[in-house]
């Protein structure tokens, strides 16, 4: 049995067990489980998820969210349970209100919008994308123009092209390079999303810098560590495995990178779950492998139980296979580094545990 380590704040409940959904049909060959490390939560997600919750402990209910504040339906219906409401945007919530901003991050329009409705905000952008936010403007200030190499609609997109409307062009993929038109070839930086696929963003890259020779690169790695950990872990995973099952929300761009590296990577089949019910039967056949990681904003109990259901179709040999070690932890929103009496939080400055399973003695 693998737990989480008492490592996230939020009590995020089990699904409904349905024992026995999968049979255990034999197959030619050892059944096994490798589990990607490192996987799940990530430092960001984490401080989002926990500020939610110590807005709700010191201001109560109802605690306003705009969009959800990680891209995980699970961790979303838990928040909604205690009294967290999601809005799409600003002037959806009463005014004078608490409204947290999500871990994906705002444009300044979205900010005096609130503070135009005079809504009390607490920011929980996550610290890495802050970062993005701050090479944009800087380099629109230095008269740069920005191709930022990311995805159509996504919210942390949105947001960073707010800081910069005037000066940045979005490059959706590879497929967008021909067609790009720029001001000036010479004054060009790119910066990107962080949660897309390294190998495909650095593709872009190369074609941007095909034709656009001057293209400066940003001062560091804009996808983030998470990200590039988890894309790392499960190219191994993917190496011996041949199905993956990758436990993440549609509509979290991590999650879903996670699928594309999977399949790149050697597995012949990935396919991607919100909860452990939706594993097929079908796709077990004959299989002898499996990999499972999950996305870095899906908490952990989600993925004991996709391996609770593949111990019952007989996938009871688990190894974690560990290509990094993570203990990275922000501190939270400033308005949240207390508790509501006023007396110093330990969770707001890094009391909390960052320990996973995969990192403890006896994980
Ligand atoms: S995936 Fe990366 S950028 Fe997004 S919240 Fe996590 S650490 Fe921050």
């Amino acid at each position: 049995m693998i737990s989480n380590g008492g490592a996230i704040a939020l009590d995020t409940p089990r699904m409904p067990v349905q024992r026995n959904r999968l049979k255990n049909v034999p197959i030619d060959g050892t059944k096994r489980i490798l589990l990607a490390a490192p996987r799940g939560y990530c430092a960001g997600v984490d401080r989002a998820v926990i500020a939610v919750e110590k807005a709700l402990e010191n201001f109560g209910a109802p605690v306003y969210v705009r969009k959800q504040i990680v891209h995980n339906i699970h961790v979303v219906t838990t928040l909604e349970k205690k009294g967290a409401i999601f809005v799409d945007e600003v002037d959806e919530v009463p005014e004078g209100s608490h409204i947290v901003f999500s871990a994906h991050g705002v444009s300044p329009a979205v900010v005096k919008g609130a503070a135009d409705r005079q809504l009390q905000a607490i920011d929980a952008t996550c610290p890495l994308v802050t970062k993005v936010h701050r090479e944009a403007v800087r380099f629109a200030r230095d008269d740069f123009e920005i191709l930022l190499i990311g995805h159509h609609g996504h919210e942390e997109v949105e947001g960073t092209m707010g800081h910069a409307p005037e000066r940045t062009t979005l490059v959706n993929s590879p497929a967008d390079v021909p067609n790009i038109t720029v001001k000036n070839p010479d004054h060009l930086v790119w910066l990107s999303q962080t949660t897309l696929s390294v190998d495909e963003t650095m593709e872009t890259v190369r074609l941007l810098r095909e034709r656009f020779p001057n293209l400066q690169d940003p001062p560091s790695d804009d996808i983030c560590y998470a990200t590039q950990n988890r894309q790392v872990a499960i190219k191994k995973v993917a190496e011996e495995a041949e199905l993956v099952i990758v436990v993440g929300s549609a509509n979290s761009s991590n999650t879903v990178r996670l699928v594309d590296v999977a399949l790149e990577n050697g597995a012949r089949a990935a396919y991607r779950v919100d909860y452990a019910s939706e594993i097929k039967q079908e796709w077990l056949d004959g299989i002898a492998t499996i990999g499972v990681t999950s996305g870095a904003s899906v908490p952990e109990v989600l993925v004991q139980e996709v391996l609770d259901d593949l111990a019952d179709a007989g996938y009871t040999d688990v190894a974690q296979v560990v290509t990094a070690e993570e203990d990275l932890m922000f501190s939270l929103p400033k308005e949240l580094r207390t508790d509501a009496q006023g007396n110093p939080d330990e969770r707001g400055l890094g009391g909390r545990s960052r320990k996973l399973d995969w990192q403890r003695d006896d994980g």
